[in-house]
């Protein structure tokens, strides 16, 4: 027998050769930056070349403590040596406290764990119908869902239904009916479309995706009041406003307001694992009976032994108010950008949506110089940026993605 030992070492590719592997037999479905991470920590990526940048995505917000923390990491590591599965047929010794502690930090009674944000809406919407249906007694099958225009809550069939972003739908149909449009910030547009059949209103608190908007104030208690005085659940997607990122745990605390359910995602599996929940109260969440609804993966005790670690960390306050802080200076020194390049700064904390000058080139193409400059942000659509880094990250790095950010302005 013959051994051929040059394929039992992992030969070193290029970059330029991993794009390639991409390209040739990963599905079409994203346009990344020419950058091929190899290994990361804190707020830095070094790709397969050596070269060194400074994430300022954070993973869409999943990486909010910083690359491979050390913390969660312990927490992953210690569990995989004890237990990593069991499914929901039987219990573990994780998933109690996770919940336990997940439902005190969002002021709530029960957590629904599942994996991914997009099937933390799902849920979110079929305890919504359920709770519709049951307890406020709609007719089966006619609930109605008020969502906000230029939402972005997961790809799935039934999410997809009600984005109004063409790329999103088109060629997805058909759709999931039960769901009524309205522009977000508008709380007359959504009373309007309030009826008897409306069992829930789902909105991001801050619309991410759609360019980091935050809504006018008095918006989201307007909201709330809609829904409490006309018996409509509040859904409030946290998924990626949630956990630290604008300052405060949630979006929501920075206008007072308490939705009904959260749903959180992203962050909640620190930067690990895909860790998902729908939060909210008994009298909602308990609608649930054994097997309407599960998930083989969900609360498992790894995702449950990461997502406890991560509601300890939040419980202390330091990372929301280094979020607030560092959040303040970042769009400090955005502001300062207004008129050289910058046409609009939008965001709240470690969060900012950067509209530039279209005549400067696409989101794209300014993503792809700000990487070329070693800082690895994300475009949302046209010519907006957005910035949200760990919130590891310093001052100091701050500014220097920021003088780098000014530098692709002006060439
Ligand atoms: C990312 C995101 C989702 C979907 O989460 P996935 O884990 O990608 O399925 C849902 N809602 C919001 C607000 C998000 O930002």
């Amino acid at each position: 027998m013959t051994v051929d030992i040059t394929h039992s070492v992992d030969p070193i590719i290029s970059s330029s050769e991993h794009i390639g592997m991409v390209d040739d037999f990963a599905a079409h479905n994203y346009s990344p930056l020419p950058v091929v991470a190899a290994t990361a920590e804190g707020a830095w990526i070094t790709d397969v070349e050596g070269r060194r940048y400074l994430d300022c995505l954070a993973g869409y917000s999943a990486i909010n403590f910083g690359h491979r923390n050390r913390e969660i990491i312990a927490a992953v590591t210690d569990q995989l040596g004890r237990l990593t599965l069991t499914s929901r047929a039987f219990h573990s010794d994780r998933l109690g406290p996770f919940c336990r502690d997940l439902a005190a930090l969002c002021g709530k009674e029960m957590v629904l764990p599942m994996n991914t944000g997009a099937e933390a809406v799902e849920s979110a919407i079929k305890v919504a119908r359920k709770w519709g249906t049951e307890v406020k007694g709609v007719p089966a099958g006619q609930a109605s869902i008020v969502v906000a225009a230029g939402n972005f809550h997961g790809r799935t069939t039934t999410i997809v239904s009600f984005s109004d972003d063409p790329v999103a739908r088109t060629g997805f149909g058909p759709f999931t009916p039960g769901f009524r449009i309205v522009p977000f910030g508008d709380a007359e547009a959504m009373a309007a479309a309030i009826d008897d059949t409306t069992v829930a209103v789902l909105i991001e608190p801050i619309q991410g995706e759609a360019g980091i908007i935050v809504p006018p104030d008095g918006y989201l208690a307007a909201v709330r009041e809609l829904c409490t005085s006309t018996n409509v659940l509040m859904i409030c997607d946290e998924i990626q406003s949630g956990l630290g990122r604008t300052g405060t745990t949630f979006a929501c605390d920075h206008w007072d307001v308490v939705p009904d359910l959260y749903t959180l995602g992203k962050a909640l599996g620190g930067g690990v694992l895909p860790v998902s929940a729908v939060v909210g109260d008994s009298n909602v969440l308990g609608v649930l009976r054994p097997g309407e609804h599960g998930s083989t993966f969900g609360g498992n005790p790894l995702a449950a032994a990461v997502g406890s670690t991560v509601v300890h960390m939040l419980g202390t306050g330091y990372w929301q108010d280094r979020a607030a802080t560092l959040g303040t200076h970042l769009h400090g020194r955005l502001h300062e950008l207004i008129g050289g390049g910058v046409t609009a700064v939008r965001g709240l904390g470690l969060w900012a949506g950067v509209d530039v000058d279209p005549t400067l080139g696409t989101g794209k193409d300014l993503c792809k110089k700000l990487a070329e400059r070693g800082v690895l942000a994300k475009d949302t659509h046209g010519s907006t940026l957005r910035f949200a880094p760990p919130i590891v990250i310093t001052t100091d790095e701050i500014d220097w993605a920021m003088d780098q950010f000014a530098a692709v302005l002006h060439t």
